[in-house]
């Protein structure tokens, strides 16, 4: 793994591949003693485009019937959290009397999941739980319970694995760091 340049920014390496493949092997265990044998057919949502990459890996070792929902939301604008949670692109099916698996790249502040929760709620969802591939303890501030916590990392701005700075970097297999 080598330094990469996004835009104006440089990235050193910062989580290797296989660590990230391990903490997902992790939540899905988890997220299949919960759900085995389960009756109803809970949704998977996937939260674009951050999301896209884990949901892939995530989804392929669920072993219960579960249906694959998206949408799209947005809350930063280049390294920073806007606070601000936006709807680009709202639910692809109802999530009415359904259990919600809502499935995030990274938890930050949480303003994203807070905001989520209710609008999922709002459209009559009747369980919703969270399961994030990171999540940063220093900064989140929310006391939205996170079910499925794949890593935890320092309060630093990363790229890779679907995540991206000003939507490049996110075909990067590895994660990387800001090198400041
Ligand atoms: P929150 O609302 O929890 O503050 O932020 C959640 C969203 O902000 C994530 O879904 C992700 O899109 C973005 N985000 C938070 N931290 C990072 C980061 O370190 N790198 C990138 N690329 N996006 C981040």
């Amino acid at each position: 793994m080598d330094h990469v340049k996004l835009h104006d920014k440089t990235f050193k390496p910062f989580i290797p591949y296989e660590k990230i493949i391990s903490a997902i092997d992790g939540v899905a265990d988890k997220i299949n003693q919960d759900f085995r044998g389960c009756t109803d057919v809970p949704i998977i949502l996937c939260v674009l485009n951050g999301s896209i990459v884990f949901t892939g890996e995530l989804l392929k070792r669920l072993d219960f019937p579960c249906q694959l929902v998206s949408m799209k939301l947005t809350s930063y604008e280049g390294t920073y959290s806007t606070g601000k949670v936006r709807q680009v692109m709202g639910l692809t099916a109802s999530v009415r009397d359904r259990r919600v698996i809502v499935v995030e790249d990274i938890v930050d502040t949480g303003n994203t999941i807070f905001d989520l929760c209710d609008i999922l709620k709002g459209e009559g969802a009747n369980e919703v739980r969270i399961c994030t591939l990171l999540l940063k303890p220093e900064v989140y501030k929310k006391d939205v319970k996170l079910d499925y916590v794949g890593m935890e990392i320092p309060n630093a701005f990363i790229v890779g694995f679907g995540l991206d700075y000003d939507e490049l970097g996110r075909n990067l297999k590895d994660i990387y760091v800001l090198d400041q």
